[in-house]
């Protein structure tokens, strides 16, 4: 396919919306997101973080996106054979939600439909709807290579997971018990402890009498819950609290039940909470169930899966939503006159982070990882650097959580996702673990086995990520040659859920670490530092940000803010600077490409013996700006490099050099004017490659236009700093310098801008330079050529305005920029109305009854008036005198 822009002539404004889709399909169709595989070279690879199925591009998709992008377009543009692999995650219980909310509708549930009709339904809302997301990608300009795009629940990367699995299994690092763990109700299923939100929620403390056995009286227990109590198996307190130790050993009737329970001592009950003496439920509540396996407690489960009561609580509950039960419990309680008091009491409620419902503690005969074994070798690559954090600070959190690790819950009592790679057998009881799915028993042979119903966390699979999409356990090209990764990139919120499990994992089923480098970005704020939320009305959709600021516009305004590890604060305001900057870039590069006289040949680095003052001035500040560039990306300061590349192009480049490159080419002669054009051909060409990672389509869209050697931006070498020239660079900054003071002295005299002013340098030493470029100084300092004198030395000549760089004394007689009599009339207004104004406020001030009677804050004023018109009134004096003299 051959490139989509075929001419030079350029529109007067950069308009994304033209170039953006016709850049992005020539790119793909020409292959460039594909790197060629060359054993000579070390690839650069980024697995892509694989959005949820159920996504859509929200602005920290786009942060991820933009910062691999200019990653991978670096690295590429350095001749790397770079590869990006996109995907995404099938989002297990993510998508559960999604879909059974669409059966709501229906007034259906996922058991009306069954297993198989419930999977086919999600694989064709997959089909719908769930590669919404990669086409979103598109448009933010990511060059992924299609080609691999991946889906957790493929062929390839399911494979890997049961191969994973078996491999744990058989290892013994993988393990089949009851024990506690997260349970939503409403989703059906175990969830892992990151996937339970903890707020703080307004709730009650309710004190309940409970009965001795054996005596009068009773102990008072505080509780949150007093559903639960239909569980409870004992009353514990702590072993020290002299109020209870006689109890100890005796026995409480548990009310509305009637059992007997006893009383226990154990360390684990806080003494300052409530009265001290705590119900314990061994099956409700994690401290409890540790509480109740010291003591030998039984284990009363009084709920079901859904969440209401079961048998176990009783007739009377038996089938009440867990809260209706509350109500019920606390009447009976009433009733009997058991309820001691209430209390308001703010408490830590977890919901599920899916669909928001109370989760529940739950025991339950579940799926683990044992994961010690794992994280051991997992901190070790960290601590001896063979993986990277940046920032490094995050190493402390990663240790953190990594040290005080629990057994990973695997299963899900979900549909949609990996089932367990397991069979159990009817006739032995044997479990058969298997890659392919077997059609009798390991052990007895017995074809009568049953497939494990519950499917892997998602985070299982995801955590094979670097290496399932590259086709392992197969030791394929791809594999051998890609993997290990180079970078993990993502935000810093999903540290645990992702980068340690990939770690780990990576470690246990290659041996190698996954990725060299794990790049952390901060998270997204507006401009007042809140997280942008539909709620607040914050929100800022990228999509549409794209449609009318254009792609580049969002990608720059991101990331040039950014730095690593810290969150960001992104705004409107500085997505339409980033576009005024695209734009500015278009205006030159028309000025340039209409500069270029016919047949110029493609930017080469110039000779700088050859050159101008001011050509080599830039050609080495260029050089300087490669350079620097160069090694922010290497210390992964992205947004810093991106910041200078828009200071030099929209400063040195726009500003300066272009407006001394006019004068240049006004001057005439054909050698100068050629060369010139073709210095301003080498440092926008230049430009342009440094700015295309970050601003990929008014790049290539420029590039296209200009003479040039190869077919695209996005594969053109990344420049190599050149010659720097100290001298060149010194002797224009003079010359900068002293422009800039006769600007500011214009201003502070308020001359109109297109007013030509008289000059008289004292020039000193430097007296051969400027005269040498006197035309350039009078063209961009706006001076009368006819009255523009350069010596060594000069009197200074009477009524004139200084300006002193450095040995350089520069006069601008005030008779050339201003009609003296005029300013002299106006300063004497001025100085009457300020005399005026000071005499007001001065006889008030002397009025001893006005300063009496007057608020303080009134006579405030009047003094604050009284000095500002002193101080007024000297300046203008002052200049009076200077023009008076
Ligand atoms: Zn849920
Ligand atoms: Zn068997």
């Amino acid at each position: 396919m051959s490139a989509p822009i075929q001419t030079t002539e350029m529109p007067k404004t950069w308009q994304p919306a033209l170039h953006e889709q016709q850049l992005y399909d020539w790119w793909e169709s020409s292959g460039y997101f594909r790197p060629r595989i060359d054993p000579a070279k070390k690839p650069f690879v980024i697995c892509m973080p694989p959005p949820n199925i159920t996504g859509a591009l929200h602005i920290g998709h786009a942060m991820t996106a933009t910062i691999e992008d200019i990653l991978v377009r670096w690295h590429r543009m350095m001749g790397e054979p770079t590869l990006w692999l996109p995907g995404t995650d099938h989002a297990s219980i993510a998508t559960h939600a999604v879909v059974e909310r669409e059966l709501a509708k229906e007034g259906l549930t996922r058991w009306d439909l069954g297993r198989e009709r419930f999977e086919q339904r999600v694989w064709q809302w997959r089909q719908e709807y769930g590669r919404r997301i990669t086409e979103q990608h598109r448009r933010l300009g990511a060059s992924c290579d299609w080609s691999r795009e991946r889906f957790t629940l493929d062929e390839v990367c399911s494979r890997a997971v049961r191969e994973a699995f078996k491999r744990l299994y058989d290892a013994g690092l993988i393990y089949r018990g009851y024990y506690m763990v997260n349970w939503c109700p409403r989703c059906g299923t175990a969830i892992s402890d990151l996937e339970v939100v903890h707020r703080e929620e307004q709730g009650k403390l309710w004190y309940i009498r409970y009965p001795f056995a054996e005596r009068d009286g009773y102990i008072v227990v505080a509780t949150t819950r007093p559903e639960t109590m239909l569980g409870d198996t004992a009353v514990a307190v702590h072993p020290a609290d002299p109020r209870y130790k006689d109890f100890v050993g005796e026995h409480l009737i548990l009310p509305l039940v009637g059992r007997r329970i006893p009383i226990v001592a154990d360390e684990a009950v806080d003494p300052e909470f409530g009265t001290g003496a705590v119900k314990v439920t061994p099956a409700h509540d994690p401290i409890d169930y540790e509480i109740g396996r010291r003591h030998n407690l039984p284990v009363v489960d009084v709920m079901t899966p859904d969440g209401r009561m079961s048998e176990a609580a009783g007739s009377r509950y038996a089938g009440l939503d867990r809260f209706q039960a509350r109500e019920m419990v606390l009447k009976d309680l009433q009733a009997e006159r058991l309820v001691e008091r209430v209390e308001e009491h703010v408490l830590s409620i977890g919901r599920c982070q899916r669909c928001d419902t109370v989760a529940e503690p739950r025991i339950s005969l579940q799926w683990f990882v044992r994961t010690k074994p794992l994280a051991e070798p997992a901190i070790a690559a960290v601590r001896e650097k063979r993986i990277e954090i940046i920032p490094e600070r995050f190493e402390r959190v990663y240790f953190n959580w990594m040290e005080n690790i629990r057994d990973w819950c695997i299963s899900r009592q979900l549909w949609w996702g990996h089932r367990i790679p397991v069979w159990y057998c009817n006739e032995c009881q044997g479990l058969t673990v298997a890659t392919t799915d077997p059609d009798s028993c390991s052990h007895c042979g017995s074809k009568n086995i049953e497939q494990d119903p519950d499917v892997l966390d998602t985070w299982f699979s995801s955590g094979l990520w670097p290496f399932s999409t590259l086709g392992w356990p197969e030791e394929t090209e791809d594999y051998r040659y890609f993997y290990p990764t180079t970078v993990l990139e993502t935000g810093y919120d999903i540290i645990f859920f992702w980068v340690a499990r990939m770690i780990m994992l990576g470690l246990a089923m290659t041996g190698k670490e996954p990725f060299r480098y794990v790049y952390l970005h901060g998270l997204i704020r507006d401009e007042q530092g809140r997280k942008f939320s539909k709620s607040l009305g914050n929100a800022i959709d990228p999509l549409e940000v794209i449609d009318q600021y254009g792609t580049d516009a969002l990608r720059f305004a991101l990331v040039t803010n950014s730095t690593p590890g810290n969150d960001t604060k992104l705004s409107l305001q500085k997505i339409e600077a980033a576009r005024n900057f695209a734009n500015k870039l278009w205006n030159a590069a028309r000025f340039v490409v209409s500069a270029l006289p016919a047949d110029t040949p493609p930017a080469q680095e110039p000779d700088m013996a050859a050159l101008s003052l001011p050509e080599r001035w830039i050609v080495s500040r260029l050089h300087a700006l490669i350079e620097s560039v160069d090694r922010l990306l290497r210390s992964w300061q992205l947004g810093e490099a991106g910041r200078q590349i828009e200071e030099f192009i929209w400063g040195e480049f726009c500003d300066w050099f272009i407006e001394a490159a006019k004068v240049i080419m006004r001057g005439g002669h054909a050698d100068d004017r050629q060369r010139a054009a073709r210095t301003l051909l080498y440092v926008l060409d230049r430009c342009l490659r440094l700015l295309h990672p970050y601003m990929p389509f008014v790049t290539e869209a420029i590039w296209q236009r200009l003479p040039h050697e190869g077919e695209a931006l996005i594969v053109a070498s990344w420049p190599s700093p050149g010659a720097r020239d100290a001298g060149a660079e010194d002797a224009f900054a003079l010359i900068m310098d002293l422009v800039r003071g006769i600007r500011n002295a214009r201003s502070e005299y308020r001359v109109e801008p297109h007013r030509r002013i008289q000059a008289l340098i004292a020039a000193g030493a430097y007296e051969p330079l400027l005269a040498e470029h006197r035309e350039i100084i009078a063209s961009l300092a706006g001076l009368d050529e006819t009255a523009f004198v350069i010596s060594e030395q000069c009197v200074a000549p009477e009524k004139s305005a200084t300006v002193v760089v450095g040995e350089v004394t520069v006069h601008l007689p005030l008779a050339g920029m201003l009609d003296l009599q005029a300013e002299v009339d106006r300063l004497r207004r001025e100085i009457a109305e300020a005399e005026r104004e000071l005499r007001h406020a001065q006889s008030l001030l002397d009025n001893e009854s006005f300063v009496k009677r007057a608020p303080a804050s009134v006579v405030e004023r009047e003094k604050e008036k009284a000095a500002r018109a002193a101080e007024t009134l000297s300046r203008l004096r002052s200049r009076l005198a200077e023009l008076d003299r």
